[in-house]
């Protein structure tokens, strides 16, 4: 009996590494809670070369500053390296000398990759651990044995098999010994940007890490979550939606936390909520099962439309200089703070592709530089989404109007003043078609049509018709 409680607590002592990848925090953090139950824990993350846009980069040192003092108060300390995941986490493995290497299952195309390199060079198993999602996603088929390409009935059968599992508390953790194991100084990976220093919008608006993202959820609970079935559309309205995309995105809290967080309410808000949380599994299940869905239209017959290269136009549309309002609005406030509305992300995305004709793969790579929540998954599924080219796309004839959208949801026009207050002065009627105001109208607010603010490089209808010719001749069944 001696022998074998001895034994016992040598396996106990031996370190377990955890490798943490977009899952930025302690709570409800299955391969931590598998670690800390196994033996002492280490951490670990690994910076890939390749890694992610300007204002990700941002979040991600604000996020890994907080992660590592979380950590550090429970007496853990987060190794930092950059390089191959391939090379760094078996090197790592075995400089703590680890028992095992536990992760969260991820839908990136490059981590499922390192996994698999990882997993073939580690001496140690490697477990992968559903955290990152409501519910296992390798484990959502259809009757068919397959996995859904449509949203809705893959969101019927998760709720049908009930509510996703509860999420774990912290656990109580033991720190390996890794005094003499190399890290990086976070400082020294230049994650920030520095000349010129443009996230001073950034930092006005967001709290990277997990209390940030706590925060957040209480604050939405409280203010947000009232009325969120109707408010979520309207662009001027701030709290109309969570914001917690970003948190979300880099994993400082996990989708399970904030579903289990509206209990057991009812009503549309609730469920509408809900059903936003079913869109990003969604988004990562497709990836999952197409790694191609960055690249290529799902619809292979989208390939062959004859986009338009325009240089000109696609940087005035990233620079907010589009001649549309609402547009320039949304792209503004995208490049101010990392982050844009929904609706105005669906009406930028649609002038872009339709509009301008411009190839989707071109906004989506800006919204990846840009957006503080850029993530593979939702980023492309919705950019084929609205260009009429994924699995479950809006048709390509519903071609959004922007003006119409744009009375219908900054109807006041708080958002388009907020963000082009060169408009600022035109009247509601204007205010959103600068270019059809009449001379008088735009004297008096102090605008000068292609100098204060530009004119569209298309007509509203002119675009449309152009969009509906190139992809009538080549897209199937239209
Ligand atoms: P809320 O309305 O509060 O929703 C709660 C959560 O549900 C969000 O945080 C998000 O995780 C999820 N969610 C909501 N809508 C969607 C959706 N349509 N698809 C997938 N998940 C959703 N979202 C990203 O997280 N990253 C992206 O890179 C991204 N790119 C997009 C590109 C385009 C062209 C479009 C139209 C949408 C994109 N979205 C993306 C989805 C959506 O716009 C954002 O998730 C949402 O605006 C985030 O704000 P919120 O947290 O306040 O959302």
């Amino acid at each position: 009996m001696a022998g074998r409680r001895t034994g016992q607590a040598d396996d106990s002592e031996r370190p377990v590494l955890v490798w943490f990848r977009d899952d930025l925090r302690l709570a409800d953090h299955p391969a931590l809670h598998a670690a800390a139950s196994a033996g002492t824990v280490a951490a670990l993350y690994v910076l890939d070369p390749a890694q992610g846009g300007g204002a990700q980069m941002w979040w991600l040192h604000h996020s890994l500053d907080a992660f590592a003092r979380d950590l550090a108060r429970h007496g853990v300390r987060l190794i930092l390296r950059r390089g191959r995941a391939g090379d760094i986490v078996p090197e790592v493995a075995k400089s703590v000398g680890a028992a095992s290497v536990q992760a969260i299952v991820s839908p990136l195309p490059w981590l499922r990759e390192a996994d698999r390199g990882v997993g073939a060079r580690l001496e140690v198993p490697l477990q992968l651990h559903v955290g990152g999602s409501l519910v296992d996603l390798s484990q959502v088929r259809a009757g068919s044995g397959r996995p859904y390409t449509v949203y809705s009935p893959f969101a019927r059968a998760i709720l049908k098999s009930g509510p996703p599992p509860a999420p774990l508390p912290v656990p109580v953790l033991r720190a390996a010994e890794v005094g003499a194991v190399a890290s990086d100084q976070l400082d020294d990976w230049g994650l920030l940007p520095k000349r010129p220093d443009w996230a001073g919008g950034l930092r006005g608006m967001w709290t990277p890490g997990e209390r940030g993202a706590a925060a957040r959820l209480e604050a939405f609970l409280e203010d947000g979550l009232e009325g969120y079935d109707r408010a979520r559309d309207m662009a001027g309205d701030e709290n109309g939606t969570s914001h917690l995309s970003p948190h979300l995105r880099w994993g400082e809290i996990s989708p399970r936390q904030v579903w289990h967080a509206l209990g057991d309410r009812q009503g549309s808000d609730a469920q509408r909520f809900r059903a936003e949380l079913l869109w990003r599994d969604f988004a990562a299940n497709l990836l999952m099962q197409r790694p191609e869905l960055p690249e290529r239209a799902l619809r292979a017959e989208f390939e062959r439309l004859p986009w338009r290269r325009d240089a000109g136009a696609l940087a005035d549309w990233q620079r907010g200089r589009s001649g549309i309002p609402i547009v320039d609005a949304g792209m503004r406030q995208l490049w101010h703070t990392g982050w844009m509305h929904n609706r105005v992300r669906m009406i930028v995305a649609s002038w872009l592709t339709k509009h301008l004709l411009i190839d989707w793969r071109g906004g989506a790579a800006w919204f990846l530089d840009t957006l503080v929540d850029g993530d593979l998954a939702s980023n492309s599924a919705n950019w084929q989404w609205v260009a009429g080219c994924g699995t479950e796309a809006q048709p390509f004839f519903r071609i959004f109007n922007p003006l119409t959208q744009a009375r219908k949801f900054d109807a006041d026009g708080a958002y388009v003043r907020e963000w082009v207050p060169e408009l600022a002065k035109l009247p509601d009627r204007w205010l959103h078609q600068p270019w059809a105001a009449p001379e008088a109208v735009l004297g008096a607010a102090g605008v000068r049509l292609g100098e204060d603010y530009p004119r569209p490089a298309i007509g509203l209808d002119e675009g449309r018709n152009r969009a509906l010719a190139a992809f009538g001749r080549h897209v199937k069944g239209h």
